[in-house]
């Protein structure tokens, strides 16, 4: 794993040309407090991911507490205490070192959400191997660069999942042992039967010292604006993740937690499995996909305190009338966060009429490992804003000063590119075999996240778009998120996507793609209206020259809009 490590950043790499305005100052202190938190009952083992989340709570009254609780496609749940669950994760652990793995080798999974997932996750880190989940729609192709990007040593799958595997072995030299859920044994081909080398693996396990800086998980990005990257993360995100949960997320003991994000995407790894264990909380699993009246229904039964979503799985539930959402009993809902995209404030305040609280706006990316900004718990939300940053972290809205690559910062309200102090815990440690790529995302201490942001006098910081998105006619730098936040407020818009489209005379011009709730046709004297509701609303410069109704706009699989792909269809 040595190649990931080498453009490492620990924020203590400043150049002395900084401008004193721009010295970082990472808040040591907030680290310090829950890094004791973590290892006072270990001091001198390092720190594991797993014995963060699962292993430290397991003995005594705590390992009683419901820690799992998995519901299956059929309806049914399963429960695991915090001591099943440590129990059942050192079976796992047991299982992939008696394979002869090493720690350091990378364990993948492809499955859907179902238990097997979540316990090798844990098996693997606590075995001192480095995770790496696949997402289960995944066809061949991603399949491939993803497992030979990572040079997994071993999958853990199901029977149908493995069909889409077994061609592509000749390619995955180095993928030595793949272990079927439901059961498949051609031990030639090195594919096992997982079951029963599970029921053989003991259930005592004892972590090995871990190297709070080793490589613990592997991460893609969704692909928003290029060719996914392998992300890599060290056992030390373990601080950001519990810091998080509590002061984010406001997590404790006693709630139960509903994060509906895949393992596929680093939100299902860090909030959907370790950071609400490190907390203490109960963490829901659904395994079935987006069902507007099964989600509801978990939210009411499962008494959901604290519910973690996407703006594109809300954008589906705001089709639906409030009269739907009010047949559930939501009291145990405490607060709704979201990430991922934008979240438009109509959103926001929808939440309160529908399900009794505000949705609130985190933002982050697989390569910050955790939230970022956010709108905390104890205040009321702003909609539209992302928040403001997390204990730990500072946040700034940098510019380019010249081909020299130097930054300054931005005053408030102007447009920048958003950056953050390097050095905080869940910070990335490399891109699988991109160190040059890796290295460019720094400047001096800064790390540069590609995306467009401004910050208020008071520190509230706003989306203005990807650096990649923006659109550049006659002469205006136009944000294709503030177009389309305006487009989403006519009641006929469902969704929107804002493209530039190359034109002699502007340079680019501002093409708005559009897709109408159900049951509204298209028709010239609708098209009309929304341009003359966006002109109206955004002036002649910003608002867009076309409008082209679409039936379904384009995403990937993380259910993002991918504009680059509406840019490409012109
Ligand atoms: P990913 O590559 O999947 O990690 O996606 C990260 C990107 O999603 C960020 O760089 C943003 O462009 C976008 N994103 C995440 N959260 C938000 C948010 N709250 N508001 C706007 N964009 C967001």
């Amino acid at each position: 794993m040595a190649p990931y490590r080498e453009g490492h950043n620990d924020g203590n790499q400043r150049q002395s040309s900084s401008p004193e305005t721009m010295r970082t100052s990472i808040d040591r202190t907030a680290w310090q407090d829950i890094r004791l938190a973590l290892v006072g009952e270990a001091p001198g083992r390092g720190l594991n991911l797993a014995h963060a989340a699962v292993t430290r709570h397991a003995f005594g009254p705590q390992g009683k507490r419901p820690a799992l609780r998995w519901i299956s496609k059929a309806s049914g749940t399963r429960q695991w205490s915090v001591a099943d669950l440590e129990r059942d994760s050192n079976r796992f652990a047991n299982l992939l070192v008696g394979l002869g793995l090493p720690p350091g080798q990378v364990v993948a999974t492809l499955c859907e959400r179902v238990p097997e997932l979540y316990l090798t996750a844990l098996g693997a880190l606590k075995a001192g191997m480095v995770f790496s989940a696949l997402y289960a729609s995944y066809g061949p192709e991603p399949i491939l660069h993803r497992l030979m990007a990572s040079r997994a040593a071993a999958l853990v799958t199901t029977r149908r999942q493995y069909a889409k595997v077994r061609d592509l072995r000749p390619q995955l030299a180095h993928l030595a042992h793949i272990l079927v859920i439901d059961g498949v044994d051609d031990r030639k081909a090195g594919v096992q039967d997982l079951q029963p080398l599970l029921a053989e693996a003991s259930e005592i396990f004892s972590i090995p010292d871990t190297d709070p800086e080793s490589p613990a998980l592997i991460h893609f990005t969704s692909g928003t604006t290029g060719m996914p990257k392998g992300v890599v993360h060290v056992h030390d995100a373990a601080l950001h993740h519990l810091l998080t949960a509590r002061q984010v997320l406001d997590l404790a003991a006693s709630d139960v937690f509903w994060c509906t994000a895949d393992p596929g995407w680093v939100t299902g790894v860090v909030y959907g499995m370790l950071a609400p264990l490190m907390a203490g909380a109960t963490l829901i699993v659904d395994e079935a996909e987006f069902d507007a009246r099964r989600w509801l229904q978990i939210l009411s039964e499962q008494r959901v305190n604290v519910w973690y979503t996407s703006p594109s799985a809300l954008r589906r539930l705001m089709t639906l009338p409030l009269s739907f959402f009010h047949q559930y009993d939501l009291k145990a809902l405490r607060l709704a966060f979201s990430v991922g995209e934008p979240l438009h404030a109509t959103v926001v305040d929808w939440g309160r009429d529908a399900l009794g609280v505000p949705i609130r706006d985190t933002w982050w990316q697989t390569e910050t490992g955790g939230i970022m900004i956010a709108n905390g718990p104890h205040v009321a939300p702003r909609p539209g804003a992302m928040g403001s940053p997390v204990d730990g972290i500072q946040a700034a809205v940098l510019h380019r000063t010249g081909p020299g690559n130097g930054i300054a910062p931005c005053g408030p309200g102007q447009v920048g590119e958003l950056a953050f102090s390097a050095g905080w815990p869940s910070m990335f440690r490399g891109l699988i075999g991109d160190g040059e790529h890796y290295r460019r995302r720094f400047v001096d201490s800064w790390y540069l996240s590609g995306d467009l942001a401004r910050c208020d006098a008071d520190g509230t910081f706003w989306f203005v778009g990807r650096v990649d998105d923006m659109i550049k006619t006659a002469g205006h730098l136009v944000s294709p998120f503030e177009v389309e936040s305006v487009l989403l407020e006519y009641p006929d818009v469902y969704e929107a996507g804002v493209v530039g489209i190359p034109d002699n005379h502007l340079g680019q011009r501002v093409r708005a793609y559009i897709s109408l709730h159900p049951g509204v046709a298209a028709s010239e004297a609708l098209r009309g209206r929304i341009m003359a509701f966006a002109r109206q609303r955004l002036g002649s410069a910003l608002a867009p020259r076309e409008i082209v109704f679409t039936a379904a706009m384009p995403k990937n699989q993380a259910g993002k809009i991918v504009r680059r792909w509406l840019a490409e269809q012109s």
